[in-house]
C-alpha cells in the first residue's frame, strides 16, 4: 500500500498553520481513538497514521523536508514506512494533545516514561549516476547499543508506574499531586545488572553496518532519515534516528542545476559552418546530437528528460548543451591568407536577425 499524503490524512491544506495542524490532528485522533473503537483494527491504523502525519507536520524542519521531497524526505530511506509508530510512542509523544477529553494524560493510567536515544548524523558522498538512479549504501556507524546481558527490574519506589502520588492535607481539604518518580526519573525501571564494559545506563558503543536506501533524485544537502539507527535509549527506550546528509561528487563534464544538467560543447569553425554530429555524455550513457550547418556560438540545445529525476516523481529534468564555437589561436600562412580574403566577404559579415536570440531570451526559454 502506498503511503497517503499527510495533509490528506489530517484533512488540511498545505497552508494550514501550526495551530490548525494541531487541531486537525486532535480531531482525527479523537475520532479513531482506541478507547472509542475497541478492537477496531482499521481505527487503530488510522489513529497511527494520523500520529505519523502529525509527528512530521508539527515539526517545522520535517514539514519543510516533506513539502519539498514527500515521504522520501522524512524516512523514505527505510524509516517510518516499515515499522511505523507504536501506540506507546504515540501516547508518550502526543498524550498532552488529548488532555481534557481523556482525563489527565492518556486514558486512565499514565504509563511510565520512555527515554529517547539521540540522533546520529553521517554524510554520504554520491556521484551523479547514483543520484540519478538511486542506490543503496552500506555505512559503518558507531552507535550506543544496549549491552548484551543488561537486565532491569521494576522500580521499587513507584512500583513501575513511573509516578508517585503525594497526598497532602491542607485547610481546603486533601490535595493530590502526581510527580515523576525520583528514583527512576519516571521510567519505572532501574538497572538490575550491568555487564562489564557498559556505561551506567547499560549502553556500549558498537560499530554497526547500516544499509541506507537512497531514492533517485536526491541532491547535495538533502537529509534522509533511517529510523531507529541512532543511539539506543537506555532502559528499552525509543532509539534515535540516523540522519544521512547527501554530499554530491562533482562530475567532470556535467554541471548540475537542480534537476537540470548543463554541458559545454566545443565545435570548430568548420564544424559550425558545415554541421557535424557529436556524442554528448549523459549520466548513464551518451547520446548523439546533430549540430546544424551554420550553428551560432551560444546556441543551446535541450535534451528533454536527460536530467535528473525529481524526488516527488514529477518527471526528469533536461540536459542543456551549450554550443561554443572554438576560434583557432594559431594559423598557418595559407589559413591566414584564407581568412584575410574572407575579411570583407558578404557571407562572413555578421548579420544577426530575428532568428538570433539574445542571451536573455535563451535563458528565458531554458526555464519555460
Ligand atoms: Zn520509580
Amino acid at each position: 500500500m502506498s503511503k497517503r499524503d499527510y495533509y490528506e490524512i489530517l484533512e488540511i491544506s498545505k497552508s494550514a498553520t501550526a495551530e490548525e495542524i494541531k487541531k486537525a490532528y486532535r480531531k482525527q485522533a479523537l475520532k479513531h481513538h482506541p478507547d472509542k473503537n475497541p478492537g477496531d483494527k482499521v481505527a487503530e491504523e488510522k489513529f497511527k497514521e494520523a500520529a505519523e502525519a502529525y509527528e512530521v507536520l508539527s515539526d517545522p524542519q520535517k514539514k519543510a523536508r516533506y513539502d519539498q521531497f514527500g515521504h522520501a524526505g522524512v524516512g523514505g530511506a527505510g524509516g517510518f514506512g516499515g515499522g511505523g509508530m507504536n501506540m506507546e510512542d504515540i501516547f508518550s509523544h502526543f498524550g498532552d494533545i488529548f488532555g481534557g477529553h481523556f482525563g489527565g494524560g492518556f486514558g486512565q493510567q499514565r504509563g511510565p516514561r520512555r527515554m529517547k536515544g539521540s540522533d546520529l548524523r553521517i554524510r554520504v558522498k554520491l556521484n551523479l549516476e547514483e543520484m540519478m538512479n538511486g542506490t543503496s549504501k552500506k555505512v559503518k556507524v558507531k552507535r550506543f547499543k544496549q549491552a548484551k546481558g543488561v537486565t532491569f527490574k521494576t522500580c521499587p519506589t513507584c512500583g513501575g508506574s513511573g509516578y508517585q502520588t503525594k497526598v497532602t492535607n491542607t485547610f481546603l481539604g486533601q490535595m493530590q499531586t502526581t510527580v515523576a518518580c525520583g528514583s527512576c526519573q519516571g521510567i519505572g525501571k532501574i538497572a538490575d545488572h550491568i555487564p562489564a564494559g557498559a556505561n551506567n545506563q547499560g549502553l556500549t558503543k558498537v560499530e554497526e553496518t547500516v544499509e541506507i536506501k537512497i531514492p533517485a533524485g536526491v541532491r547535495e544537502g538533502i537529509q534522509l532519515q533511517v529510523s531507529g539507527k541512532g543511539n539506543d535509549a537506555p532502559f528499552d527506550g525509543i532509539p534515535g534516528d540516523l540522519l544521512v546528509v547527501i554530499d554530491e561528487e562533482v562530475h567532470n563534464e556535467l554541471k548540475r542545476d537542480g534537476n537540470n544538467l548543463h554541458y559545454d560543447l566545443y565545435v570548430s569553425i568548420p564544424e559550425a559552418v558545415l554541421g557535424v554530429s557529436k556524442d554528448i555524455p549523459t549520466v548513464n550513457n551518451k547520446v548523439r546530437i546533430k549540430v546544424d550547418k551554420g550553428t551560432q556560438s551560444g546556441k543551446v540545445l535541450r535534451l528533454k528528460g536527460q536530467g535528473l529525476p525529481s524526488l516527488n516523481g514529477y518527471g526528469n529534468g533536461d540536459l542543456f548543451v551549450h554550443i561554443n564555437v572554438w576560434t583557432p589561436d594559431k594559423l598557418s600562412k595559407e589559413q591566414e591568407a584564407f581568412f584575410e580574403k574572407m575579411m570583407n566577404d558578404e557571407n562572413f559579415n555578421p548579420h544577426p536577425g530575428k532568428d538570433e536570440k539574445s542571451f536573455f531570451d535563451k535563458v528565458k526559454e531554458m526555464f519555460s
